[in-house]
């Protein structure tokens, strides 16, 4: 495993003992509320606080159940998980951890308890399958840069769990897209993926558009300095190959093409 998710994990470990240590310090009930407010509540970022979960119920700080009482662990147990859980608060922030309207501190979407309850239907619903604005502090899931400070050229995803990834650049979307096993936090299958229009820098559905494949490192001031090229619309794209010395028509890609070789052609150093 890369040094990305060796951080990654490190992250989820030192949250999941702060959530523990939380539960023991708060007792059974209302934790929360009993952590002077700042950027965080409890062992939760304000925005979870008093978030909405899956089935549409609000998180209420003053009553929760302590992460021990529900014997909360960070792995799934037979296939149930809390990204499939009616309780479940989605990544709000882009640090691949979410909530629970009725259990304390941060909570993982492949994590499990005993008040675990499935999620009727599954899958997201049409707002938190949007694309989002992308948080000041979200990570680039690839390359961990912050993708808010690259407005024309970061990206984002999101899984069929609700869970969201975001990225710097098309570059990294289209690695996470083809190499998604060792960047994703949750096994659900990718079900949007958005890219920024190389025209308009309008973010546009990276599902349905149209990949240059550059590979020119000083064409654009861009992260990570090579990136393919997305457009909402072929005829964008073959304008583009166009202009260019170095590609033709048959550079121009769909999402799917893009697999670990064509990945490693633009983040061959991040990939094991
Ligand atoms: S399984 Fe437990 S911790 Fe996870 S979302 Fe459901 S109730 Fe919350």
């Amino acid at each position: 495993m890369g040094q990305q998710s060796h951080t990654a994990l490190d992250r989820r470990t030192m949250l999941a003992l702060l959530g523990t240590g939380s539960a023991a310090l708060a007792g059974c009930t209302g934790g929360d509320d009993q952590t002077p407010t700042g950027t965080t509540s409890g062992g939760v970022p304000d925005e979870y606080r008093t978030a909405t979960g899956l089935d549409g119920q609000r998180r209420d700080p003053s009553a929760l159940s302590t992460q021990s009482a529900v014997n909360y662990q960070s792995e799934p147990q037979e296939g149930q998980q809390c990204s499939g859980c009616t309780y479940y608060i989605p990544d709000k922030n882009g640090d691949g951890l979410g909530a629970c309207t009725i259990v304390e501190g941060t909570i993982e979407p492949r994590g499990y308890c005993t008040s675990y309850v499935a999620r009727e239907g599954g899958g997201g619903d049409g707002e938190s399958q949007s694309s989002l604005e992308v948080p000041d502090d979200a990570q680039c899931a690839v390359c961990e840069m912050m993708a808010a400070n690259f407005p024309e050229w970061n990206a984002q995803a999101v899984h069929a769990d609700d869970t969201r990834a975001f990225f710097c650049s098309s570059g990294c979307a289209t690695t996470y897209y083809a190499v998604t096993e060792q960047f994703a936090e949750t096994d659900a299958d990718i079900t949007g993926l958005w890219v920024r229009d190389l025209n308009s820098r309008d973010l546009i559905d990276g599902t349905d558009a149209y990949y240059a494949l550059e590979t020119d490192t000083d064409r654009f001031d861009d992260p990570m300095r090579v990136n393919p090229a997305p457009f909402a619309s072929r005829e964008d794209a073959v304008s583009y190959v166009a202009e260019t010395d170095s590609l033709t028509g048959d550079d121009i890609v769909k999402l799917t093409a893009f697999d670990r070789t064509l990945a490693e052609q633009y983040r061959s150093q991040l990939i094991e």
